[in-house]
């Protein structure tokens, strides 16, 4: 396995077209936490059935204690210098597309523009009995201040945040989109993922079916760790600084 920061670098430095694949541990430097981490990942202290279609059907009330710490964390959260640095990769090129499984806003608040949020974002919520789609900011404040679960100010139905959970689809298409980019980088940066989540699991495969070189940065070891040209081991808020300034120059 090659773990040579300058191959990495030269690895961006070559790239036509790259594009990133971001999870959780972009934004546990920012204070949210991740899912699987050793010790502190949210699954590791509850039941990921909480997290299901199925489970905020029956049961939406205890769904929303679950997210309510998570969401206050992501509500207090701002961009870490790991959101920053790939900000300053698609501004200075190498960088297309920021596909991410996260859900807190952090890539679009460092400067990204390009992002797909495969998972969803907090932004909006729709209504389980009218399908009325609401804005959720205010609603959300309100709620992680202690409020009870939010409904439709309609029909007063379940108003369920607009985030992927399990037994659920992908967004259609930004999905879509993320695909053709993927398909057509000669790069993919994978950040922050444990790519134990189908069908993003499916993602660095199909990259390389298309001939792209993957570079994983991640603290524990993945599942990909044999695709990859280069696997750097360490933390995304160190590391991709680091590639940042080497490709974009002394102003990143
Ligand atoms: P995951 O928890 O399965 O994996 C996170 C990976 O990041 C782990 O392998 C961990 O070792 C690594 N990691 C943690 N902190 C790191 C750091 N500072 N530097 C480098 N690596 C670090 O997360 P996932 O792969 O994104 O998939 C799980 C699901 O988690 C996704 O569906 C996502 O929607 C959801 N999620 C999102 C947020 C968020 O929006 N910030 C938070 C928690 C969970």
């Amino acid at each position: 396995m090659n773990t040579n920061i300058d191959d990495a670098i030269a690895l961006l430095r070559s790239a036509r077209a790259a594009v990133a694949l971001t999870g959780a541990g972009v934004s546990t430097p920012s204070g949210i936490p991740d899912f699987r981490s050793a010790g502190s990942g949210l699954w590791r202290r509850f039941d990921p059935s909480v997290a299901t279609l199925s489970g905020f059907r029956r049961r939406p009330e205890q769904f929303f204690e679950w997210v309510r710490p998570l969401a206050a964390q992501i509500l207090a959260a701002v961009p870490n210098a790991a959101h920053t640095a790939l900000a300053q990769l698609e501004q200075a090129g190498p960088l297309r597309a920021v596909v991410t499984q996260n859900i807190d806003n952090l890539h679009y608040a460092a400067g990204s523009e390009t992002v797909f949020e495969l998972h969803g974002h907090l932004r909006e919520a729709t209504c389980q009995s009218c399908a009325s789609v609401v804005q959720a900011g205010d609603m959300l404040h309100t709620f992680v201040a202690g409020g009870p679960m939010p409904t439709c100010r309609r029909c007063h139905g379940v108003l369920k945040p607009n985030v992927v959970l399990y037994g659920e689809s992908l967004p259609l298409l930004p999905y879509r989109r993320a695909l053709e980019a993927v398909a057509d980088c000669d790069l993919l940066l994978i950040a922050g993922s444990s790519l134990e989540v189908a069908p993003v699991s499916d993602i660095p495969a199909l990259a390389r079916r298309h001939g792209a070189a993957l570079l994983v940065i991640n603290q524990e070891a993945t599942a990909i760790e044999h695709l990859a040209a280069v696997s750097l081991r360490g933390d995304v808020a160190d590391l991709l600084p680091q590639l940042a300034a080497a490709v974009a120059g002394p102003a990143a």
